[in-house]
């Protein structure tokens, strides 16, 4: 029986599209699941985005871990992640002091999403539960924990001749769509997601931001067919759709351009939080939107040649924002004017996605925007660039039916304007769209479906409390004696 309320400790890393899914985490269990909630996230800079997103979250115990910048122990240009990693090390010290020196009851569980592994000594420690929080598919996550017992020469053909690799009742991953430690295995960065695997696996528990009936397939596979439960020590929990949901419309210049236009009839362009392009093909974009006569709302970020994630750290000092243009095409904003919009850096992506007038999202499939286009009803147009977007896109294009994907993207090409109008008016314009809007609506259905009082998702989540429960109640036992 559930007696007092258990309090976890929830750890954010890095980066708009790892706070955001842990602060969504975070406000679920306190406000359906009566827990005591604390998020501690790491930033490497005092990030005004990340101040933004804080104001519009309410209730949640929240401590800001001090800013921490790792870049002169780094090589220059050095891989994402490896960035993220150090950064969470370094502020273990922290986490650990103020972990003990909460004054709610002691936590009894510890969160953290795959870059905070490094804090799983200190729960340890301190006796509470291990969790990993995947904010992405039951796919990626069946893949992340199954690396470890792969075998290595399925591995090397996979990098060496493409074939694909098998995971155990999954979808297997085609070369294509493939994770970039896969591209080298004898590389540092197959290293560091092999050793990430092997800790996962000894996690108490593992969560995933999505549900049964969005991956019916993978969530069985890796909960009951035994790829996690097999390999996992601990319960495997599927939790989502947790996303943003719009509390209090923000006033913004952009929605109250959307509030004039006619429902379902503008194209939403973004690349998440980190996404960048080259100047060549930043050109190509905007006049793919304009060849594609659609009403559109862009985020732009000067372009970055040779990183698709170029704006992961920097797009959190939006406060300035950059206002200055100059690598459009020449007249393109003059000529788009009363059409289109272009946005800076940063837009209010949930309030637009739940925007009546938004019609079709092109995307980078990282996983939150999946989901907010998903819970919204809007199809999408998916051109992947880093992490696990590929394997995203996939499963919206061939799985699911609720996306177009470009063709040409990640091969270093650039994908043309003729493509870029030709997939928005597949959506936008022809019957295909039809379909593939209301396949996205069935899906929205669907996810609300899982968060309900009889949902699957929220169950799981009361699982994982009475886990919680059952824990705090065993270590006071052994407390005393
Ligand atoms: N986002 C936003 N405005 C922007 C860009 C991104 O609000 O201009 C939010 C978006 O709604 C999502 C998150 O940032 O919640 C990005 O996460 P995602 O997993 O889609 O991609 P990532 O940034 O991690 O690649």
């Amino acid at each position: 029986m559930v007696t007092s309320k258990a309090h976890a400790a929830l750890v954010a890393s890095p980066g708009m599209g790892h706070l955001i899914p842990m602060l969504e985490l975070g406000k679920r269990l306190l406000t359906h699941h009566s827990f005591h909630v604390t998020i501690f996230i790491v930033t490497t800079d005092s990030a005004t985005t990340t101040s933004h997103i804080l104001q519009q979250t309410s209730n949640l115990n929240i401590v800001l871990v001090p800013p921490i910048d790792v870049s002169h122990k780094l090589p220059p240009n050095p891989p994402l992640a490896a960035r993220i990693m150090l950064t969470m090390i370094d502020s273990i010290p922290f986490l650990r002091s103020s972990i003990l020196s909460t004054n709610l009851p002691p936590p009894s569980a510890l969160i953290v999403d795959m870059f905070g592994l490094a804090a799983f000594p200190i729960a340890r420690d301190l006796g509470m539960l291990t969790y990993v929080y995947f904010a992405t598919s039951a796919w990626f996550s069946a893949v992340s924990v199954y690396v470890p017992a792969m075998d290595k020469k399925m591995i090397e053909r996979h990098a060496e001749h493409h074939e694909p690799l098998v995971i155990p009742g999954c979808e297997a991953v085609r070369f294509e769509d493939t994770l970039e430690p896969f591209l080298s295995p004898i590389g540092e960065m197959y290293e560091g997601y092999l050793a990430a695997a092997k800790e996962i696996v000894t996690a108490d528990g593992i969560l995933m931001n999505t549900w049964q009936d969005l991956e019916p397939a993978a969530t069985k596979a890796v909960r009951e067919d035994g790829i996690l439960g097999r390999f996992t020590k601990g319960a495997v929990y599927p939790v989502g759709p947790l996303v943003r949901t719009v509390e209090k419309k923000a006033e913004d210049a952009v929605l109250s351009w959307m509030d004039v236009q006619p429902a379902e009839t503008v194209v939403y362009v973004s690349f998440g939080s980190g996404g960048t392009m080259s100047e060549v093909q930043m050109r190509e974009v905007a006049l793919g939107l304009e060849l594609s006569q659609q009403r559109f709302v862009w985020v732009v970020r000067p372009p970055c040649e040779g990183d698709t994630s170029g704006s992961f750290f920097e797009v959190s000092k939006n406060g300035s924002g950059d206002v200055v243009l100059d690598y459009l095409p020449k007249g393109f904003v003059k000529r788009t004017e009363g059409v289109g919009v272009v946005v800076p850096m940063w837009a209010p992506q949930a309030e637009i996605l739940g925007h009546p007038a938004t019609g079709c999202f092109v995307t980078h499939c990282g996983w939150n925007s999946v989901l907010e286009s998903v819970l919204n009803g809007v199809p999408m147009v998916a051109w992947p660039l880093y992490a696990e977007q590929k394997m995203n896109a996939f499963m919206l294009s061939e799985e699911l039916g609720v996306a177009v994907r470009v063709a040409g993207e990640g091969g270093g090409g650039v994908v043309g304007r003729e493509e870029i109008a030709e997939l928005v008016r597949r959506v936008m314009v022809d019957k295909e769209g039809v379909g593939m809007r209301k396949k996205v609506k069935e899906l929205k259905v669907s996810g609300e479906k899982a968060l309900s009082k009889f949902g699957s998702s929220h169950h799981w989540l009361c699982q994982m409390n009475k886990d919680c429960q059952v824990h705090a109640q065993a270590s006071e036992a052994d407390y005393l004696g």
